[in-house]
């Protein structure tokens, strides 16, 4: 339910106190003590909170709320396909992949830096899985993140007028983390290669950070930019500007080996 806004601050002089309390407490969208506000004040007591311990007890509950929320906010508005974690990605499948590579990155000093990463690797290796994964911990640092594969990116070009194109380049320029996911496209059409090119020239611009995956190596990226191979060298010029991070992941898909090691035990067993 929508709440309205707010149009005076009325004090009610009404009811008990708790109750005149608590609707103060949702006036000022306070939600979260509404309906602890009780048990507070008891532990409160019990401890022998001094005013200020109180207070301050209250207005860390809020604080962690509004936090959760906020997470809760930009977990949705980044689009995630799915939800990943570093600690739910099995390093151990991957053994030519560096974990204390990977935790650096995920810690999100690269944003702050400006730099980008880049994901190389065959279907099913996990590209997809650390970019979330990396993404949702930017997140809780309060980094901004939008998450697009390049096939919706095409979708959305396909749809879309010249101002609505400009709207879409600039509001894909601007967060401080994008994730282009499954660069792999043969061959788009002069349109997406030229937006496509545009926006990694803007996030180079801006010093904003992106994390790029692929199953495809740079030098076959011509195609992506309508085999004009300037216009690649230069793209891959910015993608690798500020010191990026590439990251080559060239194991068995994580399907394939799971799949396969459940045969066994089956056998096994
Ligand atoms: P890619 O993007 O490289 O094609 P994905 O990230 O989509 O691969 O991975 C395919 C599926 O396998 C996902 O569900 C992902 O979570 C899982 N996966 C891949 N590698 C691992 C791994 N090493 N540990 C745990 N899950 C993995
Ligand atoms: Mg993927």
């Amino acid at each position: 339910m929508g709440r309205s806004k707010v149009n005076k601050y009325e004090i009610s002089k009404s009811g008990d106190q708790l109750k005149r309390i608590q609707s103060m407490l949702a006036t000022l969208e306070m939600y979260s003590m509404d309906n602890s506000l009780e048990k507070i004040e008891e532990v409160a007591r019990k401890n022998k909170d001094t005013y200020f311990d109180f207070l301050e007890s209250i207005l860390e509950k809020e604080f962690a709320n509004r936090e959760q929320a906020r997470i809760a906010r930009w977990m949705r508005n980044a689009k995630f396909p799915s939800e990943k974690s570093i600690d739910s990605y099995d390093f151990s499948q991957q053994p030519g992949l560096d974990e204390r590579n990977v935790r650096e990155l995920a810690s999100c000093r690269f944003v702050s830096r400006g730099q980008n990463i880049v994901f190389f690797g065959p279907p099913g290796v996990g590209k997809t899985h650390l970019s979330i994964a990396i993404g949702k911990e930017a997140i809780l640092q309060g980094i901004e993140v939008k998450f697009i594969t390049l096939e919706l990116l095409v979708e959305h070009i396909s749809r879309l007028d010249g101002p609505g194109l400009n709207r879409l380049l600039r509001s894909l320029s601007n967060p401080p983390l994008l994730i282009i996911d499954d660069i792999d496209y043969d061959e788009p059409d002069k349109i997406v290669s030229s937006f496509l090119f545009k926006l990694i020239f803007r996030r180079d611009e801006k010093n904003v950070s992106t994390i790029y995956s692929s199953n495809k190596p740079f030098k076959e990226w011509g195609p992506l930019f309508s085999g004009d191979k300037h216009k690649a060298t230069a793209a891959i010029d910015r993608i690798h500007n500020n010191g990026s991070h590439i990251i080559n992941i060239s194991g068995d898909s994580y399907r394939f080996k799971s799949a396969r090691r459940d045969s066994k035990t089956k056998t096994a067993s």
